[in-house]
């Protein structure tokens, strides 16, 4: 399912992941471990959204630039927005990143990126095989996958103006 909008995003708890593209070798530091570089490509974040306005609220929030960094992924989205956003409600963030990290090609650049409170995913950040765009990653069976991983009820997609116009061509 698509939405136009994200404030057609469910606002129930849940997981949601950010398409994220990084058009250059960008230098990132986390907490506690030496600086590390992303390298250029697709990313996706995992994230989880449990307080008010659940998935919608939080995804309305990453969608705002220059906002104060509170979490590691505020520095990417404040530099490069975002490319798509899936809500999967009711879904664990962790389940997606085990999808993923079964894929080939996927990586992940910068240890405990997103994943300060988690003890099983590398990171929650994931850099996406080479090529991989985010209208590839709205294909119906794909998405299909990716909720059954996180244990949600479904997957709502947003992709931002440009891309839903690319889709109705
Ligand atoms: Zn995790």
């Amino acid at each position: 399912m698509h939405v136009d909008d994200v404030e057609d995003f469910p606002g129930g708890a849940g997981a949601y992941g950010l398409l994220i593209r990084i058009p250059r070798l960008t230098r990132i530091s986390v907490t506690r471990r030496p600086p590390s570089g992303l390298p250029p490509g697709s990313y996706l974040y995992a994230g989880s959204a449990n307080g008010p306005g659940g998935i919608r609220a939080r995804v309305r929030r990453h969608l705002k630039k220059a906002k104060p960094v509170h979490w590691h992924i505020d520095r990417l989205t404040n530099v490069f927005g975002i490319d798509a956003a899936v809500a999967f409600p009711g879904g664990r963030e962790c389940g997606l990143v085990e999808a993923l990290r079964a894929w080939k090609g996927t990586a992940f650049p910068v240890p405990g990126f997103g994943s300060s409170d988690c003890r099983s995913c590398p990171a929650h950040l994931v850099r996406l095989p080479n090529g991989l765009r985010a209208r590839d990653l709205a294909k119906p069976s794909i998405l299909a996958d990716l909720a059954a991983a996180a244990a949600a009820g479904g997957a709502i997609v947003w992709l931002p103006p440009s891309h839903a116009n690319a889709r109705r061509r």
